[in-house]
């Protein structure tokens, strides 16, 4: 999908409940010359595929910088599959790079906010540092075309998840403030064509949840943020409850280090004994042993299926039933 002169958006379709509809991969650079991608997916083959069939339909044999917006595994997963196979040189952002171990290649670019990547054909794109979903969270915008790369910083057809949260307000004022912004490309859902509304929305939602988490303990008495998160996400899909009971940490740090509620420490469990580790690891052993020979098994008895219908009956019969024709072969064509 063409977003602008220089972008083009592969959307490739995701089932995780965390990343709606799609998760989109981004190839920029003018049509024909050198081409940046930016985030390239979890380390499975359809996103491969997805790149490699767009790389094709463009003809481009080969991407000259594959760059992401943060660490996570589902946008750095093929990294080093693209330096190998595609000859790529990888950017990742600059302190992100400990969180990357193995992902990546040895050689690798380090942006940091302010750096300019410039493509051939005069494409120039600006590196953010806009901490706040992660701490290497980085957006990459082309300001002569109005496009901006959020990664998950802002997501295009649901709210995100936070690392810390007065780093991502930060981080969501400083992106309203950026000049000529007319699409945001997200790491993960639709193109988002309204870009200033998407991130006052975000902003507002933001103000909305610390309303409401301070409206719960208004209640009284001191509550765990579970307990908060099921008072605000009574139906929420039991998957994502992990996911929300984060966000209600992240607030309650903020209001916490603005000294607006007061934390009383938790006690953590104690972590398991050595024995019980060896136990679980050869529980697990024992059972992924079984679930191969069941496999196995299966394979087996569908071969002999197989087998059964297409050969002679001979395990039924020492002699099969036989056919003949009653009386001359004259009587039985009268
Ligand atoms: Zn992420």
């Amino acid at each position: 999908m063409q977003i602008s002169p220089s972008v083009r958006a592969v959307l490739v379709p995701d089932d995780n409940p965390m990343h709606p509809e799609f998760t989109c991969i981004y190839l920029v650079g003018a049509p024909g010359r050198q081409a940046l991608t930016i985030d390239s997916g979890e380390a499975i083959d359809r996103y491969r595929w997805f790149l490699k069939g767009y790389l094709a339909a463009v003809e481009r044999e080969e991407i000259a910088i594959a760059a992401i917006t943060h660490h996570h595994a589902d946008h750095s997963g093929n990294l080093k599959w693209a330096k190998e196979e595609l000859g790529a040189q990888v950017a990742i952002p600059a302190n992100g790079r400990p969180l990357l171990k193995g992902r990546i290649p040895r050689d690798v670019q380090a942006l940091r906010d302010g750096d300019i990547i410039d493509l051939d054909g005069g494409v120039r794109v600006q590196v953010l540092a806009t901490p706040g979903h992660s701490v290497d969270s980085l957006c990459y915008y082309i300001e002569e075309e109005g496009v901006l790369f959020t990664g998950d910083t802002l997501l295009g057809s649901s709210t995100t998840t936070v690392w810390d949260l007065a780093s991502y307000r930060r981080t969501l004022r400083r992106l309203l403030e950026l000049p000529n912004l007319r699409v945001i490309c997200p790491g993960h859902g639709r193109i988002v064509r309204d870009p200033r509304e998407r991130l006052q929305m975000y902003i507002d939602h933001r103000d909305m949840r610390e309303r409401q988490i301070l409206q719960v303990l208004e209640g009284g008495g001191a509550l765990s943020s579970w307990d908060i998160m099921l008072q605000l996400y009574p139906d929420i899909d039991p998957r994502l409850r992990r996911a929300a009971d984060n966000n209600v940490r992240a607030h309650l740090k903020q209001l916490a280090e603005e000294g607006r509620i007061r934390e009383y420490p938790g006690i953590p469990r104690r972590p398991p004994s050595p024995r019980a580790i060896q136990r679980a690891e050869e529980h697990a052993r024992q059972r992924d042993l079984l679930i191969a020979k069941a496999r196995k098994l299966e394979t087996q008895k569908r071969r002999e299926e197989l087998r059964r219908q297409e050969n002679p009956p001979t395990a039924e019969w020492k002699e099969p039933p036989r056919y003949e024709l009653i009386g001359t072969a004259a009587d039985a064509a009268r």
